[in-house]
């Protein structure tokens, strides 16, 4: 089985919960649609979902009026700033202000739904202050504080980074947003329900969290309103006016109930979890200290969410590192393994290079984490990384274990590289023997690419009589461009020379799935093995 460190993304489903959703779905109870105030199911339903709003408000000290169900922290998130955008345009003449003249401050290490809803409008004409974080990751309340303008509508700033698990000082913001009369949107879904999480400390006038990052189902969530802020935010969507008019939708009965007994259920053991939690990070982290090149991007002590570690390894290449632990579900906190496949934005933002911004994984745990899970982790890491620095042509690590999972066992369907590439992405390693500069007669080397830019790949090759005899390479890089390197090596052994390069990219990439972003790196590859025939020719 696959080890899940994944509770950052989502966290399982706690089997009480699951119960209580299956509950509402089958008693007769609950089948009537809350808003269907004139009959008595109708009344009932509604009363189930107003009994579930109260534990889900006093989990971050709301009162139950300030709940807004939504579809989970994304919705929450669009809500808070387009509907704050959409109720300055809308507000009376006298205070009026088209959306092209609002300004909003947040940062760049913001969730992605965050962006991209003051992104659109930036588009729309608005202007953002993009802060720029400390070293950790954290937005200083002075930062706040410098940016603010008279016309300033919102400030946005999330609570607990979900990439890096530092946090922000909300309480620091929230009293310069108030010192100006600025409304405090604050993104808590990595927060609540982990650290202290309350809407009279913190003083955010928005907040956004979701069920399914406190073992809760997916799909439900909720922007908490500050009563005195509702007059200041207007609905994104039109229908029914659900949700005192800021949501309009039939309410997800049993999903709010699943909801409701996750809040509860960490109201009652959220601090256990916590503390149970923080001792696994420290053990986490001793062990990834101990790695050579290991750089922890998570704040040390106990600034950061408890579950959570994020580190970058030197050398080593990001996609490669998490397509080689398939015992371990882990992120790369780099976005190569999604469709932009760039280097983490967040990393980026703290100043990190390119190449360490591509080698982060994120290990995120909780409530049904123990502490062999995390010792396998760390033999699973400790091996991976070994394996894939040697392959760059660096040092193996002192320790660690050559006991590779099969890639084509009961584990490997859960990999994104294709099944023909999945045997050379972990075959045995073959590295030039000759250091650069002291070629004897009849072994050529071609090397092309830099790790900046995702791929450095070098071929040795040992030629006779215009026949390729053997053939070697060292590669940083992602899986792809690691197994078509060595599967090349299998196909040109004893080709000759003249023949040139077997193939295209293009012809690679088809035979081996590789997605066309990635074509790049395989033009690298070629680009190397080039360099290298080049000379042989002459042998
Ligand atoms: N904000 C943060 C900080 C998150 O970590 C996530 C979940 N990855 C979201 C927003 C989006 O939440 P949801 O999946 O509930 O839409």
């Amino acid at each position: 089985m696959t080890i899940y460190l994944d509770y950052a993304a989502t966290t399982p489903v706690d089997p009480r919960v699951a119960e209580a959703m299956s509950e509402i779905l089958r008693s007769d109870r609950y089948q009537a649609n809350a808003a269907s105030t004139t009959h008595a199911p109708g009344l009932l339903a509604k009363e189930g979902v107003e009994m579930a709003r109260l534990p889900i408000a006093s989990l971050i000290g709301a009162d139950r009026r300030e709940i807004i169900f939504t579809s989970g922290a994304t919705e929450a998130n669009n809500l808070a700033i387009l509907g704050v955008a959409a109720a300055a345009s809308r507000a009376s003449a006298a205070q009026r202000k088209a959306e092209s003249a609002l300004h909003f401050i947040s940062s760049r290490t913001e969730h992605k739904s965050v962006l991209d809803a003051l992104r659109e409008l930036e588009r729309r004409g608005a202007s953002v202050t993009w802060l720029e974080p400390d070293e950790w990751g954290r937005i200083p309340p002075d930062a706040v504080r410098g940016a603010l303008r008279d016309d300033t509508t919102l400030v946005s700033v999330m609570h607990a980074n979900n990439e890096l698990g530092c946090v922000n000082d909300i309480a620091g913001i929230s009293a310069v947003c108030r010192e100006r009369g600025v409304l405090l949107h604050t993104d808590a879904s990595q927060s609540v329900g982990k650290i202290a999480c309350d809407v009279a400390t913190l003083g955010a006038d928005l907040l956004s969290f979701s069920a399914h990052k406190i073992y809760g189902p997916k799909g439900i969530g909720a922007l908490y309103v500050r009563e005195s802020a509702r007059p200041r935010i207007a609905p994104i969507m039109f229908g029914g006016g659900h949700e005192r008019g800021l949501r309009s939708g039939t309410l997800a009965t049993h999903q709010i109930a699943g909801f409701a007994r996750a809040a509860t259920l960490v109201r009652e053991q959220g601090a256990v979890d916590a503390a149970a939690s923080r001792q696994l990070q420290r053990r986490l982290r001793q062990g990834l200290e101990s790695l050579p090149g290991a750089i922890l991007n998570t704040p040390p002590g106990d600034e950061s969410l408890p579950g959570l570690v994020n580190v970058s390894f030197e050398g080593v290449e990001g996609e490669s590192l998490v397509t080689g632990l398939i015992d371990i579900a882990v992120s790369t906190g780099s976005a190569c393994s999604s469709a932009t496949r760039e280097p983490s934005y967040v990393l980026r933002a703290l100043g990190r290079d390119t190449e360490l911004a591509q080698s982060s994984l994120r290990i995120s745990f909780g409530r049904y984490t123990t502490p062999a899970h995390i010792d396998t982790a760390l033999v699973a890491i400790r091996r991976e990384v070994s394996r894939l620095r040697v392959l760059a042509g660096g040092d193996a690590i002192e320790g660690a274990s050559e006991d590779f999972p099969p890639f084509d066992g009961p584990l490997s369907w859960a990999s994104e590289l294709g099944v023909l590439a999945r045997p050379h992405f972990r075959a045995a390693p073959r590295l030039p023997k000759f250091p650069r500069g002291t070629l004897p007669t009849g072994i050529c080397r071609g090397q092309a690419g830099r790790r900046a830019d995702g791929a450095d790949v070098t071929f040795e090759l040992e030629i006779a009589s215009g026949i390729v005899k053997s053939a070697r390479f060292s590669a940083y890089g992602c899986p792809h461009t690691l197994a078509i390197s060595a599967w090349l090596c299998d196909v040109l052994e004893g080709a000759r020379v003249d023949a040139g390069v077997p193939g295209t990219p293009a012809d690679w990439a088809s035979k081996f799935e590789v997605p066309t972003e990635k074509l790049g790196r395989l033009l690298i590859v070629e680009d190397a093995l080039r360099a290298a025939l080049g000379p042989a020719r002459q042998v």
